[in-house]
């Protein structure tokens, strides 16, 4: 039978606009230590508009964004969905595209015009030794935005700076966490000037940057040895780590496969909703004994 407290506080999780999915990893929230955060879509909003455009190399802007947007459109991810606005907004029509290919945390390319053409991360750039001497590049990063890179047939045409915005309610679901004792992280694919700048804003304890989709169970694990951890995520890429987890969280209308991973999901998009599961936990496990 369902201890009586146990059966109260699953109604006042869905009160309390949460999920239990698994009943003793919600009992196993009371000894949690520290919270990772997932970043885009979980601390942001995850949804990216385009806010700056760098040329290399004698291309014009237009066909940077173009190609760009081009490529995207066979993407779902919240930077493709930026980038394809973009060119929207500008009355830009699409090239047609073949032999299109996406690489998790790393971009997408497809062949356009006659050349092949990638949409990048700045690791992905890194990694083939391509460097774009332009200053500009590190002081949008620095500002909290996303950069990406446009190479045509390995050649450095382009770079397209996208800004997320920050969840309203995201500093205040880490001064409550922090208030309880508990350490607040984020793990990101994104670059690490750009985790600095979202761990400055919101007064996170740690952050990990550059963190591929396989890896970020790996990085869980390690946090583990240190703290019994939580992952708050939305993303198919988060589904893993969740897993990994002491207790794994998925966000509100995050993708079917998170849900599937999760032990708790939160009902509304709020990360407020982490630090509830936590004290509903304290409230519910510390009456039992
Ligand atoms: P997060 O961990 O923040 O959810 P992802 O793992 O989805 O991020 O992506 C990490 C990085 O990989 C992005 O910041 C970007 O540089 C690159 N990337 C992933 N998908 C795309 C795409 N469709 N277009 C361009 N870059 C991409
Ligand atoms: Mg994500």
């Amino acid at each position: 039978a369902v201890p009586l407290v146990v059966a109260v506080s699953t109604a006042l999780a869905a009160k309390s606009g949460f999920l239990i999915r698994d009943r003793t990893a919600f009992e196993r929230a009371k000894d949690l230590q520290a919270v990772v955060f997932d970043k885009t879509g979980t601390l942001t909003l995850g949804k990216f508009g385009v806010t700056d455009i760098l040329t290399f190399g004698g291309a014009a802007e237009e066909d940077v964004v173009r190609r760009a947007a081009s490529v995207e459109a066979h993407s779902e991810h919240p930077i493709a969905r930026g980038v394809v606005r973009s060119a929207e907004d500008r009355g830009l029509s699409l090239l047609p595209l073949e032999g299109f290919r996406a690489s998790p945390g790393v971009g997408v390319e497809g062949e356009t015009d006659g050349r092949r053409v990638g949409v990048v991360s700045p690791g992905y750039l890194a990694e083939r030794g391509i460097e774009t001497g332009d200053e500009r590049v590190g002081a949008l990063q620095r500002q909290g935005k996303t950069v990406v890179f446009l190479l045509e047939d390995d050649r450095l045409t382009g770079a397209l700076a996208l800004a997320d915005i920050i969840r309203p309610e995201s500093g205040e679901a880490v001064r409550r966490l922090k208030a309880m004792g508990i350490r607040c992280m984020m793990l990101t694919g994104d670059n690490q000037d750009v985790a600095a700048w979202v761990a400055g804003e919101l007064g996170l304890d740690e952050f990990f940057a550059g963190v591929l989709p396989h890896e970020k169970a790996a990085k869980i694990q390690e946090v583990q040895r240190r703290y019994r951890v939580a992952m708050v995520g939305d993303g198919i890429n988060d589904a893993p780590a969740l897993v990994q987890a002491d207790l794994g969280v998925a966000i509100g209308a995050g993708t079917d496969v998170a849900v599937e991973s999760a032990d708790i999901v939160l009902v509304r998009n709020d990360p407020r909703d982490a630090a509830a599961v936590i004290d509903l936990s304290k409230k519910t496990y510390r009456k039992m004994f």
